[in-house]
């Protein structure tokens, strides 16, 4: 079914602002070539991208045929691309230019027969001069919508300074702040398994789980983006947003439905009962590293600074102890940790659960434990304990097995092709396409996410808190291993 034609009778429009941009190639044409191929876009769905660049129409095309073939080539079907090429446009307009918004508005014609998407995929420093065209322009008068992508701001202040300027051209319903987590297949997933099961959500709570701990480990550098990364760091670039989404997801409260407010207002309220973490804790609770000289995908890594090549104070590995005060979670520790030119790459969220209360098997029953596992390859494992088979003369061994749910290894059993692993801007684009913002984040939630991290930021300031270098290549620094020691657990490495 189309996505839009059920909502309205206007003409939808998705114009793709940054279209020539690095993301828009890697992830957005490829995004929406698939989406068509799956009929999900509307059949008079136009795509118009706006860039400074000034491409003919040839070179256009060439650019997004390649884009789309670059990353979705083999799985595209006969026809596809010729249809999806028909779609599109592309217009060269300078967003520091006054004619930018009634450049644009030519392009578009008739307003009030459409209805507009405006992906803003550009740097954040223009949000506030587009938002400014749209609104002078009178493109931005409802039903028309815009998405936005990270980073929001670098701490509260800024954040609110755009929040402010998107604001002021459309209202928060029609703002679509993009966490491209949310669109991930297995963080759709951990809905499904803590709400779709009565078997997990009794146990969800401090009562029965020891601690949870969310890695987000990548075993690339900062590459290309050194300029950007510089000014954020992992904890403004990785922490703040992503996993902080995942660590409202586990936390939250059961939402009454699937509602975008009924979902947000659960997560914003995780948020607001992280406990702070300022000067007097940030040693306690924080570890901070940067990749030094070592190996990191079979290569030789300089190190950050030498990368860099000057001095830097910017930390390209986290690891965080959040605390969440409320009755749920009160005493069961979240421990958080993303980093760069780690060994391998891997997302996962591990839940660990407590022993049981009184053992008849000595020390052989271990504790349960639930890993979800978004990358790189989607999987769920529960841990449980199980007889060891076979005779033993002084009785009965434990062992732990696997409870799998790996949806490629269940399609394989079956000797079925497993779905496409879909790129998580396609459910996100579809979902916008669609006016349903449910997996987008709210304002509030931003901006409390953003309270939490100024304060960690703050204390590491006050305290001269300094990045502890770490050889690329290896788990991170020791400080990140002392966190965990300290209350006598362990990462899951
Ligand atoms: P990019 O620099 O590769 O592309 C920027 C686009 O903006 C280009 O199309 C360029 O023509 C256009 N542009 C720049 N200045 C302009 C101006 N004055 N007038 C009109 N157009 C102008 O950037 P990107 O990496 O594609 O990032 C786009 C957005 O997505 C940014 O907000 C970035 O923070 C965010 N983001 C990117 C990635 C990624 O992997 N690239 C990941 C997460 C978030």
């Amino acid at each position: 079914m189309s996505p839009t034609s059920s909502r309205s009778s206007r003409r939808p429009v998705f114009v793709l602002v940054g279209g020539t941009g690095d993301l828009a190639v890697r992830m957005l044409w490829p995004s929406l070539a698939m989406l068509d191929q799956d009929g999900f876009l509307d059949d008079q769905l136009r795509v118009i991208s706006v860039a400074r660049q000034q491409l003919d129409h040839k070179a256009f095309v060439k650019m997004v045929s390649d884009a789309i073939n670059g990353r979705v080539g083999k799985d595209l079907e006969a026809g596809t691309l010729e249809r999806f090429l028909k779609r599109i446009s592309h217009v060269s307009l300078d967003a520091s230019n006054d004619q930018w918004g009634p450049g644009l508005k030519a392009e578009l014609g008739d307003l009030s027969q459409l209805e507009v998407t405006y992906f803003l995929s550009v740097s954040p420093s223009l949000f506030k001069p587009i938002c400014e065209h749209l609104a002078a322009a009178g493109l931005n008068a409802e039903p028309n919508r815009v998405i936005i992508e990270k980073p929001i701001g670098r701490d509260l202040a800024s954040s609110k300074v755009i929040n402010d300027s998107v604001a002021h051209a459309f209202d928060e319903t029609r703002t679509f702040r993009i966490d491209h987590y949310l669109g991930k297949e297995t963080v759709q997933n951990l809905i499904a398994l803590r709400f779709g099961n009565i078997i997990f959500e009794p146990l969800w709570n401090a009562q029965a789980i020891d601690h949870i701990q969310i890695t987000v480990a990548e075993t690339v550098g900062v590459g290309e983006r050194l300029g950007y990364y510089d000014e954020y760091g992992a904890l403004r670039d990785m922490l703040q947003n992503h996993l902080l989404q995942l660590v409202c997801l586990t936390a939250m409260e059961p939402p009454s439905g699937l509602s975008s407010d009924a979902l947000r207002n659960e997560k914003v309220k995780v948020l607001k009962s992280l406990k702070p973490i300022d000067a007097a804790t940030v040693h306690s609770h924080t570890a901070r590293g940067q990749y030094g000289p070592g190996f990191a995908e079979g290569e030789k890594v300089a190190g950050y600074e030498a990368e860099k090549g000057s001095p830097s104070n910017t930390e390209t590995y986290v690891a965080v102890k959040a605390e969440i005060a409320n009755w749920r979670w009160a005493g069961t520790p979240f421990y958080l940790r993303t980093g760069k030119c780690l060994p391998s790459r891997a997302t996962e969220i591990m839940i660990q659960f407590k022993p049981v209360p009184h053992s008849i098997f000595g020390g052989e029953a271990q504790p349960n434990r639930l890993v979800i596992r978004l990358q790189p390859d989607e999987d769920i494992k529960l841990t449980l304990m199980n007889k060891a088979p076979g005779l033993t003369a002084e009785g009965m061994h434990l062992q732990a097995l696997d409870l799998s749910l790996s949806l490629a290894a269940v399609f394989d059993a079956n000797g079925e092709k497993p779905p496409r692993r879909r790129i998580a801007y396609e459910r996100l684009i579809l979902d916008a396409l669609g006016g349903n913002n449910a997996q987008f984040v709210r304002r509030d939630e931003v901006e409390a996410a953003w309270e939490w991290v100024d304060g960690i930021i703050e204390g590491w300031q006050k305290t001269g808190m300094k990045p502890q270098i770490y050889q690329a290549g290896t788990f991170g620094p020791l400080s990140a291993y002392t966190l965990l020691d300290r209350d006598g657990r362990s990462w899951n490495d």
